[in-house]
């Protein structure tokens, strides 16, 4: 069966030689970086995991996340992707609620463990610091960086990567397509993060989609970009194992920051750069982009939430890459939709479903609208999830009948293009009108002096809601620009009921690790009007 641990297997015998990893400096050959991820599977065995046992793993884009990834599935284990930004509140949430037993853990980050150490079942923790990967001499400086932040030396606790890491081989597991690989902690943009099981089935298919939409993905040679982090879906399955089920090499950035993107990209003659929208705004705002040599790029993904239709085309013009837009969500392993990269792009649209994804819009009832109506869209797929993680209650509202209900409003053209129209749950009822915060935040980036918005709904003693409009103005327009010529901006291309009624400038977004502005966050601060 193809288990994703087979796709990357298939890939050390087709490529032995050619470069895994690249990090810092450091290169991993598909032959060394399966040594390790051998070891590190038999390592686990050695200290009793066994099939099904959750092996947590905390740690930055790095060597070690794809080893003890991977090293974690040969070994039998499911993964449980940790966000290294989680205080200890949300690193107890999440090992008491996945029953990890192990922990993977970057040295720095053991302080946060320790805090929460007697309230979880984790038996075993693997330490390891970026040092162990990287080359000399900037193995020397990185404690010495460090040292000077008080966070060296760490707490000397657990085991420490290098003699955790076996030798030979790990005995082989029996797994099944359906068995679990990951559990994936959902976003948390709206409420708590629940965790989606996700299978191997489901992992694997969906690397394979996603390479299928790439009609000019070259088996072995390509070079992708993997700054957008892997311990979220999005970043795991169109960065890491898009990569190495397709013999790519996959250069790794700790933290996706522009310079280094850009730079990463030139030298590495990168050809596939999957980032989220703000990283978009992040390039159209650099410095020079217009000059730098981003051709190697065959292709920009663009995920996780919506691009403003100005983003894209302005990245599009500085760069001369083409960037396309996916829509998927954690429950979905990620992608089910996404723009071909030739033929026919709508402006505005996710496009079209992946092969083996069917796709609908529902009303209330679970019954298919009307072509061109809004409803909510809901995908059945090989990449499904199987449900969430010890919540058969939510698993029955969001699976019925094998289709995922996204929980995302869409509507479908007469040529089966999706359109994403908003979050169920961010609709704003204001005075009796519907308002999607997406059309709203469409208009705000066409004025040129916005440089990210973000419409949310707040309450109303009149209106029941009222729409609210957060805006980052762009450095050169500060103090030139009022509310009211927003407000003015609104007025003339928005019918009146949508117009923002409160409008305020921040410095900047409350936003996920991806990049995704966290509307629950958002409140204002006093009203204008
Ligand atoms: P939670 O479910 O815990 O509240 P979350 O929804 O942010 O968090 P993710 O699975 O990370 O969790 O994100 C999926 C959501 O992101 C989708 O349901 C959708 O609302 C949004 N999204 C992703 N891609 C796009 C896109 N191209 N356009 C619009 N929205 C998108």
């Amino acid at each position: 069966p193809w288990l994703l641990t087979d796709l990357l297997r298939e890939s050390v015998r087709r490529y032995p030689k050619r470069v895994a990893l690249e990090f810092l400096g450091r290169r991993l050959t598909y032959e060394a970086l399966w040594r390790e991820v051998e070891a590190f599977a038999q390592g686990l065995q050695a200290r009793g995991v066994q099939k099904g046992t959750r092996v947590a793993i905390m740690l930055p884009n790095s060597p070690q996340f794809v080893i003890a990834f991977y090293g974690t599935l040969l070994a039998g284990g499911v993964a449980v992707n940790t966000n290294p930004m989680y205080t200890p509140r949300e690193l107890r949430h999440q090992l008491l609620d996945s029953g990890a037993e192990v922990l993977v853990i970057l040295d720095q980050l053991l302080p946060r463990y320790l805090e929460v150490q007697k309230e979880v079942p984790v038996r075993l923790v693997v330490r390891t610091g970026l040092q162990d990967y990287l080359p000399f001499p900037k193995n020397l400086l990185y404690p010495l960086r460090l040292r000077r932040q008080g966070q060296w030396p760490p707490p000397a606790f657990g085991v420490a990567w290098r003699e955790f890491l076996g030798r030979g081989s790990p005995s082989p597991v029996p797994l099944d397509l359906d068995d679990l690989a990951l559990i994936q902690y959902t976003g948390g943009t709206t409420g708590v993060s629940k965790g989606a099981m996700l299978t191997h089935r489901a992992l694997s298919a969906n690397a394979l989609q996603v390479r299928s939409w790439t009609p000019d993905f070259e088996e072995g040679k390509e070079v992708v970009l993997g700054a957008i982090p892997f311990f979220h879906v999005y970043g795991m399955t169109v960065g890491m194992n898009l990569a190495l089920s397709g013999g790519a090499s996959l250069i790794l950035l700790p933290r996706p920051e522009i310079k280094a993107i850009v730079e990463a990209i030139e030298k590495h003659g990168v050809t596939l750069f999957p980032g989220v929208p703000t990283l978009y705004v992040a390039f159209n705002r650099f410095p020079g982009i217009e000059k730098r040599n981003l051709r190697t790029l065959k292709a920009c993904i663009s995920g996780s939430a919506p691009l403003p239709l100005e983003v894209a085309e302005t990245f599009e013009r500085l760069t001369g890459a083409k960037l396309v837009e996916g829509y998927g969500l954690t429950e979905a392993s990620p992608v089910t939709h996404c723009s071909p990269l030739y033929g026919t792009r709508k402006k505005g649209s996710v496009g079209l479903p992946l092969p083996g994804v069917d796709a609908k819009v529902v009303d209330e009832e679970g019954q298919e609208v009307p072509l061109g109506e809004v409803g909510e869209l809901i995908v059945k797929g090989p990449n499904i999830m199987k449900g969430y993680w010890n919540r058969p209650e939510e698993t029955q509202r969001a699976l019925k009948d094998g289709w995922l209900y996204t929980g995302d409003m869409a509507r479908m053209d007469q040529d089966g293009y999706f359109y994403i129209v908003d979050r169920k749950k961010d609709m704003i009822i204001a005075g009796g009108y519907n308002i999607y915060p997406r059309e709203v935040e469409e208009v705000l980036y066409q004025h040129p002096a916005v440089q990210e918005a973000a419409v949310v709904g707040v309450p109303d003693p009149y209106r029941g809601e009222t729409v609210a409009a957060f805006i980052v103005l762009k450095d050169e327009y500060k103090d030139k620009v009022t509310r009211e010529d927003i407000e003015k901006f609104c007025r003339e291309n928005l019918a009146a009921y949508k117009v923002p009624r409160i409008i305020e400038f921040r410095e900047s977004l409350p936003k996920s690790a991806v990049g995704k502005v966290l509307k629950r966050e958002l409140a204002p601060q006093k009203a204008v009007h």
